[in-house]
């Protein structure tokens, strides 16, 4: 059996301290890292972990971006949600799934992750990692080095590629012993662990439910649900208002050949972006949105569609809480 072994590498603390363990024992290490459309860290934060960390032990990385196929998966997953519209044990059937397809490709032996047991209440349940090796089709050949103590040996473990005795039974979720085995091993550069997942964040879900309601459901109407307030017209038809100036440049960045921007001409304001049927009722309110949230008052020119303009009004108060989605 190959001493070789593919890693699920997040870049955080967990992974990394997996992949330091199998590199101590002699394994050869390739890792893996998914970029979902709910990442909170996808332009950079995680990619970049997870860069800096194989960087760091000059270990090879495969960035595995993951798109419709996924979004179908959060939408109808067959073992159903956590807390909001997380589906963890879909997700990780879904990632284990393409990492054994990898581990397949470069024959490798066996999959390591930095799952520590009881950490996360979906996912690293042993019932649901049970369930996970069984549905991805990896049974006993994923180890967890951290909590391999706890867990029945694998196959890499019983043949000797990993010496067991040398990996560790960390449970629960503090992160203390995590930080402990960190200064023993002399990793120092860590990221704090952040979320990473919309999915668990419940006013992203409602949107996200919103949107699936209405059919929208492409990676284009999934990205944008990320960035501005969401104003609901009609079935497939939404406006969305930046917030900030980061915004406004994200929502032009994501703007599509069909989508209509709107700006108020004479006074600062708002990205504003139209989505779906262009009727004048829907150019119209979209103008009073935008001259809503501008710093201008009365009626107000708003620009479209590179060169038409519109007068509009700012929209009631009343109106807007009709439409808003929450
Ligand atoms: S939190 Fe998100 S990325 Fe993590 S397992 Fe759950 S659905 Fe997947």
């Amino acid at each position: 059996m190959e001493k070789k072994a593919v890693g699920l590498l997040s870049g955080g603390l967990d992974s990394t301290l997996a992949v330091k363990l199998m590199l101590e024992q002699g394994v050869e290490v390739f890792v893996i890292n998914f970029i979902t459309p709910f990442c909170t860290c996808t332009r950079k934060g995680c990619k970049l972990e997870a860069r800096r960390v194989s960087e760091e032990f000059s270990i090879n990385l495969k960035i595995n971006p993951v798109g419709e196929e996924y979004i179908a998966i959060v939408k109808n997953p067959k073992y159903g949600y956590g807390k909001n519209m997380n589906p963890c044990i879909d997700c990780r059937i879904f990632m284990f799934s393409r990492a054994k397809d990898y581990m397949e490709e470069i024959k490798a032996s066996f999959i390591f992750t930095g799952e520590v047991l009881g950490e996360r209440p979906m996912s690293q349940r042993l019932s649901a990692m049970r369930l996970i090796e069984r549905e991805s089709g990896l049974e006993d050949r994923i180890l967890r080095p951290l909590s391999a103590g706890l867990l029945k040996p694998t196959i890499p473990e019983r043949e000797g590629i990993v010496d067991r005795a040398r990996l560790f039974s960390i449970q629960g979720r503090s992160r203390k012993p995590q930080m402990k085995l960190a200064r023993e091993l002399g990793i120092v550069d860590y990221p704090c662990p952040a979320g990473g997942c919309r999915l668990t964040d419940s006013n992203f879900a409602e949107r996200l439910r919103e949107s699936f309601r209405h059919g929208e459901e492409s990676l284009g109407d999934i990205n944008l649900l990320k960035y501005g307030r969401h104003f609901r017209l009609q079935d497939r038809t939404k406006v969305i208002v930046g917030r900030n100036e980061n915004e406004n440049a994200l929502i032009c960045s994501l703007k599509s050949v069909d989508d209509l921007l709107f700006e108020v001409i004479d006074s600062p304001g708002p990205v504003t972006l139209l989505r779906g049927n262009k009727n004048p009722e829907s150019i119209l309110f979209a103008a009073a949105l935008c001259a809503r949230y501008s710093d201008g008052e009365g009626k107000l020119r708003v620009g479209y569609d590179d060169n038409k303009v519109i007068t509009a009004e700012p929209i009631t108060e009343d109106e807007l809480q009709k439409q808003i989605i929450r």
